[in-house]
């Protein structure tokens, strides 16, 4: 089989890569990343010069680019995306570019080219915010209420998608996954953020109270939840992506400082994000019933072998 995989030299990309080309030899990656801030060709480390692996920086938007390498695949998978929600707030404009623009460009290109399936790896963002008292969790059917421009894009993305299957019969799937943790994640996300300034013994941020809820699956699991979705899942239908594995930032960043063997004190409130969602929970039943797919990496294990890629990392910057 061949895939085009869209933002590869990101955090959950470069891993589904590896994946990838681990788990299926006779696959072969084209890898498609514009190389943003957020992109880092160091994640591809080891696997660049993998002979499944080609490796080629453009824009998703880029539609001539697109559709000659749309055209040598029979699926893509695409991950490209403006990701940061704080990013968003300042910068609109950039997330509705790559993230609503580029996905219909690339959906053009897949139907005009006739691939077999096209991934769209959207988020449990799209159903918006749960309060904190709800014993709530969402399903495939819930509604769509994203609440920041980040989220907005990618439901706008997700519906494309969607619509290019009922539209066009474009045989799509759609992943819509929680919040991810484990090697290779942009350092301005959360769990790098308290890892990295716990270790350097810098103030850990916490926004607001720290009673933001988040379920945390590692980056593993869900490149096996992509996996498992884009050889048995069913055209048109989506599949939420979850462990169950609920957390309190502010929980989760004493329990990185306790691992770490650092103080508290580190903890250091600073002003909220505007229309910050409370909680995230979602129901993966339907993944886990229908095509039998759970996670398997225990949190504590995930986080300490996540711990020890950073502290690792940090060395090897401070040597170099
Ligand atoms: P990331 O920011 O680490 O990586 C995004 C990658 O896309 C980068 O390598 C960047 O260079 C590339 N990119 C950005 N704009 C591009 C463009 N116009 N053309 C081509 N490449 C471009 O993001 P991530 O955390 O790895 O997320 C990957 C996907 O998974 C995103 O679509 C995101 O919405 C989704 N997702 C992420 C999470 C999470 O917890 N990180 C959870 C659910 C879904």
């Amino acid at each position: 089989m061949r895939l085009l995989v869209t933002g590869g030299a990101g955090f959950i990309g470069s891993n589904f890569v590896r994946y990838i080309l681990e788990n299926y030899p006779d696959y072969e990656v084209i890898n498609l990343d514009a190389l943003t801030y957020a992109g880092d060709i160091s994640n591809l480390e080891g696997v660049m010069d993998h002979p499944s692996h080609r490796f080629v920086q453009g824009r998703i938007e880029d539609g001539e680019l697109v559709y000659e390498l749309v055209r040598q695949v029979d699926v893509v998978v695409n991950f490209a995306a403006e990701s940061h929600v704080d990013r968003s707030i300042v910068q609109p404009q950039v997330f509705v570019q790559t993230n609503v623009v580029g996905t219909q460009v690339l959906l053009n290109a897949a139907l005009e080219s006739g691939v077999k399936l096209f991934c769209q790896i959207s988020t449990d963002e799209v159903y918006g915010a749960l309060s904190l008292d709800s014993t709530e969790t969402f399903t495939e059917e819930s509604p769509l209420r994203p609440n920041s421009p980040y989220s907005a894009s990618k439901t706008a993305a997700d519906l494309l998608a969607r619509a290019y299957f009922t539209t066009y019969r474009l045989p799509v799937v759609i992943s819509r996954c929680s919040n991810n943790y484990g090697p290779r994640q942009h350092p301005e996300k959360f769990i790098p953020t308290v890892i990295l300034n716990a270790l350097h013994d810098r103030p850990v941020p916490i926004y607001g109270d720290g009673l933001y809820v988040r379920d945390w699956i590692h980056v593993v699991d869900h490149c096996r939840a992509i996996d498992t979705i884009m050889h048995r899942g069913n055209p048109g239908e989506i599949y939420n992506v979850g462990a169950d594995n609920e957390w309190a930032n502010i929980e989760l960043a004493r329990k990185i400082l306790s691992i770490l063997r650092k103080p508290e004190d580190l903890l250091t409130s600073v002003k909220d994000r505007p229309g910050h969602d409370r909680r995230y929970a979602i129901s993966s039943t339907k993944l886990r019933r229908e095509l039998g797919w759970e996670p398997l990496t225990p949190f504590d294990q995930g986080l300490a072998a996540t711990i020890d890629y950073y502290i690792h990392r940090a060395r090897a910057r401070d040597e170099g």
